[in-house]
């Protein structure tokens, strides 16, 4: 089956999306988007420079004030039918993630695509339910409440792996709440927010309430977040540049949120269902082709599976079908790019010295050859301390790691510098309840791995970042909060104030 998204006639007028219209970017540079099943070249586009950035954030500011006036209702409608906008255009947005990301389109049909639907119809509810939490008498002689206000403009960064439903969860709550938004994706991948920012007009949007700039991270992203006019800075990639992200927003008191790296433990009791967890980790490190933050990486398994379950999940992993991403019955695309590949396997080929590849660690030959594929890998035998088990490979690779005592295991699940995800897998309640209070993670699944829905939190704890995408929890992010005090006494000379005036 053959794509049938053109990206060359859909962005003919530019891949810069600001106050409501398609434009041409101003840097100077060219980007490449290379289709990476074949490494042909399907799009290029002018980046974004400093100049489109500061437009860009100009359209929003230039919009807010008309946007926050408007009621949560009018909101939650524009959100609605966004969200039937995005049903309706469904195949497309999926056609457009797959050929900029490589994922299989069944992935992008069934998970991207219908989630980012999903969000939207999230955010239309969620708009309406935007509260303070009191109002009283915390005084006798006043009466307070508290408003939540929208903050202003957002500038938003976002990574490769899932360009959509990244777009979203950082466009939808910021403009349900009332904000305008500037947002910035990964330069390999600018179609599905360009998409997005053109389906919100469509659904009635305001111009200049969505804005997307397609440019580099150095300049562009750097520019964005140091902008003075940019209230809030949400970004999600990797650790390495949240921590410069951060640098940047602590000179100009940016609010943050990052969403961060990660290296998901998954941790397999000997009581557990040995078939459930095997397909549980085989699926959660593939998925996306293991380009996923909250990817199983690092199985620990309780001694008495241990063999068996390196046995099962390495036959599990050689069924895979890797392929054409847009043939139906493709489970693994390629990496999003050859230069993506390369790392990963460079992780793996370090590894062999010290360590075992169960299978995989090969870069597939035939009519794959041309296109960033790497095989499924599963290793074993390697050290706690050691780098497979340590870094954010980012690819379709799982270590797997004995334990003996539940103490142990748990321990080690917590020794990575990353707390995003986690999964416990056991029949046991008691062992499932201390497994989800003691691992540190943002988030913790019993006997699954990877489902995620709109109303819960994702998001991370220690190096992995803070602050929370999707759910009421984001949604609150994108508001400041404001203390309102009102006098009941009508008394023009207080009794607070004999602390300044004395007894006159
Ligand atoms: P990356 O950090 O290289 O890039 C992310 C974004 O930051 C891109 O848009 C990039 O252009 C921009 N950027 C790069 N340098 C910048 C700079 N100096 N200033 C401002 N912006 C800059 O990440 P990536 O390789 O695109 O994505 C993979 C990473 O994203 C992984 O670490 C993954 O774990 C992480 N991720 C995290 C989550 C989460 O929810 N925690 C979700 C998805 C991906």
């Amino acid at each position: 089956m053959s794509n049938r998204f053109q990206p060359r006639d859909r962005f003919a007028a530019g891949a810069q999306y600001i106050g409501g219209r398609f434009r041409v970017g101003t840097s100077g540079r060219r980007q490449s988007v290379v289709d990476p099943a074949t490494g042909d070249e399907v799009f290029t586009y002018e980046l974004a420079g400093t100049r489109d950035v500061d437009e860009a954030v100009a359209a929003a500011r230039a919009a807010f004030p008309g946007w926050a006036a408007t009621t949560p209702a009018e909101r939650s409608a524009l959100l609605q039918h966004l969200s039937a906008v995005l049903a309706e255009r469904a195949e497309e947005f999926a056609q457009a993630e797959s050929l900029q990301c490589g994922k299989p389109i069944k992935l992008s049909r069934e998970f991207d695509v219908p989630g980012t639907v999903d969000n939207a119809a999230f955010f239309a509810g969620a708009a309406r339910h935007l509260e303070g939490r009191a109002a009283a008498e915390y005084s006798a002689d006043h009466t307070s409440y508290v408003r939540r206000e929208p903050i202003g403009v957002v500038g938003s960064i976002a990574p490769w792996n899932y360009p959509l439903q990244m777009a979203a969860w950082k466009i939808l709550p910021a403009v349900a709440a009332g904000n305008t938004i500037v947002l910035k994706p990964a330069e390999l991948t600018p179609f599905t927010s360009l998409l997005l920012a053109e389906a919100a007009k469509e659904a009635g949007f305001p111009d200049g309430v969505v804005n997307i700039v397609n440019g580099a991270g150095k300049d562009a992203g750097e520019r964005l977040v140091a902008h003075p006019d940019v209230v809030m800075t949400s970004f999600t990639g990797s650790t390495a540049v949240g921590r410069r992200v951060s640098e940047i927003a602590t000179t100009t008191i940016t609010r943050l949120h990052l969403e961060l790296g990660g290296k998901a433990p998954f941790v397999v009791f000997d009581d557990a269902d040995l078939d459930a967890a095997v397909h549980g980790a085989v699926a959660g490190s593939l998925i996306n082709t293991g380009q996923d933050c909250t990817a199983a990486t690092r199985a620990y398994v309780q001694r008495p599976l241990y063999e068996a379950f390196v046995r099962e999940a390495a036959a599990l992993m050689e069924t895979v079908r890797l392929g054409d991403p847009f043939a139906p019955a493709t489970d693994l695309g390629p990496l999003v790019s050859h230069a993506q590949r390369d790392r990963v396997s460079g992780f793996v080929d370090r590894a062999r010295s010290h360590a075992t590849v169960v299978t995989g660690g090969t870069v597939p030959g035939g009519v794959l050859k041309d296109g960033a594929y790497y095989a499924p890998t599963l290793i074993a035998d390697a050290a706690q301390d050691s780098e497979i088990v340590q870094a954010e490979i980012f690819g379709p690779v799982l270590v797997v790691l004995p334990f003996d005592t539940d103490d142990e295991g748990l321990r080690l699940a917590n020794d990575t510098p990353y707390g995003l995800a986690a999964s416990a897998w056991t029949r046991d309640t008691y062992r499932a309840h201390r497994a989800t209070r003691e691992i540190r993670a943002g988030c913790v699944w019993v006997n699954d791995h990877i489902p995620i829905i709109s109303e819960m939190p994702h998001g991370g704890y220690k190096a992995s970042g803070y602050g929370k995408d999707m759910s009421a929890y984001s949604f609150e992010e994108y508001t400041q909060v404001k203390h309102v005090m009102f006098d009941n006494t009508a008394v023009a000379r207080k009794d607070w104030h004999r602390t300044v005036f004395g007894d006159r």
